[in-house]
């Protein structure tokens, strides 16, 4: 198949723009597009065949539901068989933007997109190309992160062609995602509403308007062997993963730096490279191994912004080994760690005895 690419910048665009993109959605076709989290691959959420097709060119799990996305808040009472109170507080706040709630599904949506369950992801999306594309397609877009399943999710076009080119019908190429991680998933089909993937919405700011709100207890798992199984479930899948092993140092900056080095010579000396992921306030100091700064430590937004193009990066450069500082627990943080983790396996290597924290 040959994949077409349509570039629209998404701060000077006409609808014309988008007419070849919409009518392929409205004909069951795939189309990959900027949203302001991170790239996704769309279907029409109503197809059963076009969901399937999502499923085929991504390589993903069918268990895996897909998020729905929606322009307009009236969707939710179409999509949804029950809309709570909180449902358009929360769309209130935060719609549009990078939340994504869990609500009991309608029968117009087929179990092809929920991956076989009962409940429905819907997302209103902020960005103005992804915006557009749904509103003009007339349709609910049915949409993964646009990434080969267990790869790291993708923040620009260069990385949905690296992952689906031949697979898909239309990627649109709208710049880098401004967040680049994938939307806090909330979860308001229960007493309590439960967080069940951490992102740049935070658990504070869904706290003011929800009053409470709790983790998910598989999105503080901090070790494998801990075996929880955790409610959506995409996150139960190795993801994000460079190719190489990816280990997490954890420690004082100056130790960080110190073990690691002593790890690049040790594997220089066996002709191995080592990969390290520093940031802008280290990575000077760095004797040795391939470097790549992901963004600078006292900018949280940079960093979650650099994540997945920077543990890309290290595919394209044969390092046998990853490793990678570790980021602080303030709520983004919490989302940066929650990937981070997830990329790594649980592979942490801890300097510090516990009594010195
Ligand atoms: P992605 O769009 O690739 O970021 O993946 C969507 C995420 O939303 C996956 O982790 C899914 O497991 C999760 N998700 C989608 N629908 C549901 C649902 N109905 N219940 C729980 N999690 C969901
Ligand atoms: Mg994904």
């Amino acid at each position: 198949m040959k994949t077409e690419l349509v570039k629209i910048n998404r701060d000077n665009f006409t609808e014309e723009e988008f007419s070849f993109a919409a009518q392929c959605l409205r004909e069951g076709k795939l189309v990959a597009f900027p949203t302001e989290t991170v790239y996704g691959l769309g279907g029409n959420a109503f197809d059963a065949t076009a969901s399937a097709r999502i499923y085929e060119a991504k390589g993903r799990p069918s268990d895996n539901p897909l998020i729905v996305h929606i322009a307009e808040v009236s969707a939710l009472a179409e999509l949804a068989s029950e809309v709570p109170e909180s449902a358009y507080a929360l769309a209130d706040a935060f719609w549009p933007g990078p939340l994504t709630m869990i609500l009991k599904k309608s029968d117009k949506v087929p179990k092809t997109t929920t991956g076989g369950l009962d409940t429905v992801a819907i997302r209103m999306p902020a960005d103005p190309v992804a915006a557009t594309l749904i509103r003009l397609s007339g349709i609910y877009v049915a949409a993964p992160s646009a990434n080969a399943s267990g790869r790291p999710s993708t923040t620009k076009a260069e990385h949905v062609i690296e992952d689906l080119d031949g697979k898909i019908d239309v990627i649109i190429d709208g710049g880098a995602s401004a967040i680049g991680l994938e939307s806090t998933i909330v979860d308001l089909t229960g007493e309590v509403p439960l967080i069940l993937r951490p992102g740049y919405i935070s658990a504070e700011q869904l706290a003011e308007v929800l009053g409470e709100v709790r983790f998910d207890e598989a999105v503080l798992k901090r070790s494998a062997s801990e075996n929880i199984v955790a409610k959506a479930p995409g996150m139960k899948y190795r993801h994000y993963a460079p190719k190489a092993p990816l280990y997490i140092v954890e420690g004082k900056s100056e130790e960080v730096i110190r073990y690691i080095n002593a790890e690049a010579v040790k594997n220089a000396a066996e002709g191995r490279i080592t990969g390290i992921l520093a940031t802008e306030e280290t990575k000077k100091s760095y004797t040795g191994g391939m470097v790549f700064c992901v963004g600078e430590r006292a900018n949280a937004e940079s960093i979650a912004a650099g994540l997945f193009d920077t543990l890309r990066s290290f595919d394209e450069t044969g390092v046998s080994v990853i490793y990678s500082e570790s980021f602080a627990d303030n709520p983004l943080g919490t989302a940066i760690m929650n990937r981070l983790l997830k990329a790594a396996g649980y592979h942490i290597i801890r300097l510090q005895k516990d009594e010195d924290i």
